[in-house]
């Protein structure tokens, strides 16, 4: 068996290409093998058009029977495709001269994409499309066709190409693979199993392949999350090394903090303010995830944390991901801290000039406690000695922008603590694996006196009575938000509709003062807009999503939620969690427009029946999937090739015991093999 060469070793990859794999993590041969497929596409039978189905997907044949460009508000290529049994519209929203050609009316193609309810019947929006001669039809591959991820440059037919000639050094035995795994787990061995997934058999069963049961995929499954296992304990050893400084609280500071509140912590505050002063004593650096749901009382735990370390002559700083977020921390805290003494320090973009040229002084000086935003981490801004960082919403920030700030408290050998604060409740299985170099506390425990936000969905045919419902809750004196969300994928357009629909809503509700903010606003703007929604002097507030997060006005206690049906469950969860902070009983309005689609239907259910964030997120990880539910796209957090944590959780007791048996040597094969160097790993 040869050696694992390096790609740009291999004939036909040149170096540009080899480059380009090196983006996709692929650098020896053998990560051509662990290069796995995304999903498989079927297409292994041709369905007849009178026989496909809204919501699945097909591979259909036939010839074009009527082209038509449409002018709306893009240009749009509509194509009619005809069998014996029926027909298909297909359109495509962008297309290239080429395209025209393929569909020209006569044109014989094959097809595969998702089949979808159109305004004229059935429709396949983008399908792929192959053109087919007069009287040919290729032969159908026998088994299903994976899919794999793709780079620019690099097309799906190339890696599929190179992925095949990897399987086929391997089985010629060109190639060498050690299989790591004691006792072949679940009766496959490493190299039967690559087969499989790239190269399925006819005979297999494809279905255990889709939803991934099949032996081949659990078997991998396993591998990676022992590589992520093996990889995140060293981290944990990496981490136990560190130094940090001591932080205790000899004058009882946060103690006063809290009984000068207005409130009495709730138990589960108290015991999370117990488990963080216990790590900032400790002399390794704090690492750990508060998850609370929204108005669950995370800033006065965060407060306690920030006064114990000035208790300690250290600096302390809390960053939030947006200004209004931020500035509404600083008023909070300053209002804590102040009568103990404690004045904090504000940066922003926006502090400019003289201002942030006196901030700066303090950050390095005498300041104890920063509050801002990103501005925070910015170069140019030092630090006197920063010993604790809090960061809110953590789902905003990348994980490099957190350890920029981190580094500004590296100083002397000495880590800064940190504490990382969320309002996403993330499943319990997700959050072991996904934050696994975190400690975790979570704020399972509401304030008194809160009472469940009452749930309704209505069809917007029904608008008018909502209008109605909300003039006399605002004649009671009670304060709303009416919330547009995106409904295209531009910040513009969703700004327009907000604003369109606040003059409206002014119209219908004359009476009442109406208000707007969204994200083209200027930050100041946005303030002054907030501060007068704070002081009840704007009744109803129109808003786009920039609501989402953290927005604390307890007299609000009415939401009314537009086009509701095209929000993710996380998403409507944390909207509706700005209502319902005070003593009113708060009342949601999901708004949406019929008909619904299945999953549509089932979020707006769960929505009606708890308000309970734990199982939302559940529901959420059952019908998005993992990566959806954590973001990982913006945050860097844990990205699985096969593995899948919803279905595969009964894996990781597994996991624990093989990490055992394994020597450093293998380990290190194993985290090679699966994560490589690549530095989306998250280093916390
Ligand atoms: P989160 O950031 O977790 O969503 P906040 O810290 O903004 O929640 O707190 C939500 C509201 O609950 C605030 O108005 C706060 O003053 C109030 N609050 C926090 N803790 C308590 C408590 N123990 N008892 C009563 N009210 C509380
Ligand atoms: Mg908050």
């Amino acid at each position: 068996m040869g050696p694992d060469r390096a790609l740009s070793d291999l004939p036909g990859i040149g170096d540009r290409v080899a480059a380009r794999l090196g983006g996709l993590g692929l650098v020896r041969e053998s990560d051509l093998l662990f290069h796995l497929p995304l999903r498989f596409e079927d297409r292994t039978r041709i369905t007849p058009l009178n026989r496909v189905r809204p919501g699945n997907t097909a591979q259909v044949e036939g010839r074009i029977v009527h082209q038509a460009i449409r002018y709306g508000r893009t240009r749009m290529l509509l194509a009619t495709l005809a069998d014996e049994t029926g027909q298909l519209a297909l359109r495509f929203f962008r297309f290239y001269p080429s395209q025209l050609k393929l569909l020209a009316e006569g044109r014989r193609l094959r097809c595969y994409g998702e089949v979808r309810a159109g305004p004229g019947g059935l429709e396949m929006a983008h399908p792929q499309c192959q053109a087919l001669g007069e009287n040919e039809s290729p032969p159908l591959p026998e088994s299903l066709t994976p899919v794999y991820p793709t780079t620019q440059g690099v097309g799906q037919a190339t890696i599929a190409r190179l992925v095949a000639e990897a399987l086929d050094r391997l089985q010629g035995g060109e190639m060498a693979l050690s299989d790591l795994l004691p006792g072949r787990p679940g009766g496959i061995n490493l190299g039967d199993a690559l087969s499989t997934i790239h190269a399925p058999a006819p005979d297999e069963d494809l279905g255990a392949l889709i939803d991934g049961t099949h032996p081949a995929v659990q078997r991998l499954a396993l591998e990676e999350l022992l590589a992520h296992h093996l990889a995140l304990a060293r981290m944990n050893r990496a981490r136990s090394r560190q130094r940090a400084p001591e932080l205790v609280d000899p004058i009882g500071l946060g103690q006063r903090l809290l009984e000068a509140l207005p409130f009495r912590p709730t138990g589960a505050q108290s015991r999370v303010i117990d488990e963080i002063r216990a790590d900032l004593a400790r002399a390794i650096p704090m690492r750990r995830l508060l998850q609370g749901d929204v108005g669950s009382g995370k800033t006065v735990v965060a407060a306690a944390a920030l006064a114990t370390a000035a208790a300690a002559g250290r600096q302390a700083a809390i960053v939030a991901p947006t200004e209004i977020l931020a500035e509404q921390h600083y008023r909070t805290l300053s209002e804590y801290l102040l009568p103990l003494g404690l004045e904090p320090v504000w940066l922003a973009g926006k502090v400019q000039g003289r201002a942030r040229a006196e901030a700066l002084e303090q950050l390095a000086g005498d300041a104890v406690i920063a509050v801002g935003t990103h501005a925070l981490f910015q170069k140019g801004v030092a630090f006197r000695d920063l010993a604790l960082v809090i960061v809110d919403e953590q789902h905003r920030f990348g994980v490099h922008q957190r350890l920029a700030l981190a580094d500004k408290g590296r100083a002397g050998g000495l880590q800064p603590h940190q504490l990382v604060m969320t309002a996403t409740p993330i499943p319990r299985t997700l959050a072991m694996t996904a934050y696994a170099g975190l400690d975790i506390s979570v704020l399972d425990e509401l304030p008194p006196g809160r009472k469940p936000v009452t749930t309704v969905a209505a069809s917007q045919q029904r608008r008018a009575e909502v209008i109605e419902r909300l003039r006399l809750a605002l004649a009671e004196r009670r304060q709303a938000y009416w919330v547009c969300p995106l409904i295209e994928e531009s910040e513009v357009l969703e700004a327009e509709a907000a604003e369109t629909r606040s003059r409206e809503l002014a119209r219908e509700l004359a009476e009442f003062r109406v208000g707007l903010i969204h994200g083209r606003m200027k930050a100041s703007e946005k303030q002054a807009v907030m501060a007068e929604f704070n002081a009840g002097e704007i009744d109803l507030l129109v808003a786009t999503t920039v609501i989402e997060v953290g927005v604390d006005v307890p007299n609000a206690s009415l939401m009314i939620i537009e086009n509701a049906e095209r929000l993710g469950l996380s998403q409507l969860h944390q909207l509706r969690g700005r209502v319902g902070r005070g003593s009113d009983q708060a009342a949601c309005v999901l708004l949406y427009k019929p008909p619904l689609g299945e999953t549509a239907r089932a979020r707006l259910q769960v929505m009606r029946e708890t308000t309970d964030g734990f199982l939302i997120a559940e529901k959420d990880l059952e019908l998005r999937g993992p990566g959806e539910v954590l973001g990982t796209r913006q945050t860097g957090m844990l990205r699985f090739r096969i593995a899948d944590l919803a279905r595969d959780e009964q894996l990781l007791d597994r996991v624990a015991d093989m990490a055992a048996t394994l020597d450093e040597v293998g380990a290190d094969q194993l985290i090679q093999r699966w994560i490589g160097s690549a530095e989306s790993f998250v280093d916390v």
